[in-house]
């Protein structure tokens, strides 16, 4: 096998019913592609014929590697696995269900020729989703939006293709909550979308119930924003705010001789739950700046250097 322009990670839990399809789509793009191809299908600890079909494969086809879990592991790890083992220039991370179409990698890797390094599919509708996910989905990437300033890009999975540099990075981010999508959007480089219409799954279930969706959208937050924290501290300082006025309300009112009642202990309370919840905004900011020094995100990215002596040239 020569050395691989492009490996493409497919994650697969419980996916005996799509593989044969998902694969067959894939090898139809990727054999017309202007370079070398691997895909590399991770099976996160299914418990159906997954691991049997993806053996079979890897017999069949020269392209074809295959990593097995000893257990699932999840999505993200599975994709973070791959990541490590895939060895192409480009590197493209597809769902196993056909809900990302195969076909649009070769537009993306189009604008990875024109020097795109990390080109991520955004999704111009949604099929076969309840109206539920949908809503719900929709203003989740609103509020995320908000807390990390923008730069998560909206309606966009883990559906993309991203070059070596960037990839190369990422496998450097040992964070253990994963939301690889922020992480890839984090790194920077050169981010080009590509637009495309998600599809209904091929077949199968979704292995995203409510409750794991609720934790990876928690993940997503809580790995790129601090903003939860301030909210503690301005709460906090809202109280002591509120107190204090109702302190000179009620000095004046004393003044004008009347006494005021109740009024003394809503304020003395306002003013106590105010000073808690400011102490627990500063413990808190303590907290993420152990929470930043412990995952070990690398201190700056360098897309190029220039003029330096390298190995290569
Ligand atoms: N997946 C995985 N491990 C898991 C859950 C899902 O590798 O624990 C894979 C799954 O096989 C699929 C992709 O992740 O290729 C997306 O999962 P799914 O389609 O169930 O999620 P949805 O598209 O409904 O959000
Ligand atoms: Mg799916």
């Amino acid at each position: 096998m020569p050395h691989p322009t492009y490996s493409v990670i497919v994650p697969c839990y419980n996916e005996e019913a799509v593989l044969h399809e998902t694969h067959k789509r894939l090898t139809n793009v990727l054999s017309q592609m202007d370079g070398p191809y691997e895909i590399v299908y991770v099976n996160d600890g299914s418990r159906d014929k997954t691991p049997d079909i993806l053996r079979e494969l890897a017999e069949n086809d020269p392209h074809v590697r295959a990593l097995m879990f000893a257990r699932n592991a999840g999505h993200q790890m599975a994709v973070t696995a791959g990541l490590d083992y895939a060895c192409g220039d480009a590197i493209v991370i597809i769902d196993a269900d056909l809900q990302d179409p195969p076909e649009v990698i070769p537009e993306m890797a189009a604008k990875w020729r024109n020097g795109a390094q990390v080109v991520y599919g955004q999704r111009r509708k949604r099929e076969g989703e309840t109206a539920f996910k949908k809503f719900t989905a929709s203003a989740y990437y609103k509020i995320l939006s908000w807390l990390t300033d923008g730069f998560a890009p909206r309606d966009t999975g883990d559906f993309r293709l991203v070059d070596k540099k960037a990839a190369d990075v990422v496998r450097g981010m040992p964070e253990h909550a994963r939301y690889l999508r922020g992480m890839f959007a984090w790194v920077g480089f050169r981010q080009e979308p590509v637009l495309f219409d998600r599809d209904k799954r091929f077949a199968g279930e979704t292995h995203y119930p409510f409750k794991k969706m609720f934790k990876f959208a928690m993940d997503g937050i809580l790995s790129f924003s601090f903003k939860p924290l301030k909210f503690i501290t301005w709460l906090g300082a809202l109280g002591i705010l509120a107190s204090g006025v109702t302190l000179l309300v009620l000095l004046i009112l004393l003044c004008c001789g009347v006494p005021g009642g109740l009024w003394w202990l809503a304020m003395l309370m306002m003013g106590c739950t105010g000073a808690v919840l400011c102490a627990l905004g500063v413990t808190g900011e303590y907290i993420a700046r152990i929470y930043d020094e412990v995952r070990g995100r690398p201190l700056y990215i360098v897309a190029d250097a220039i003029g330096f002596e390298s190995e290569e040239e």
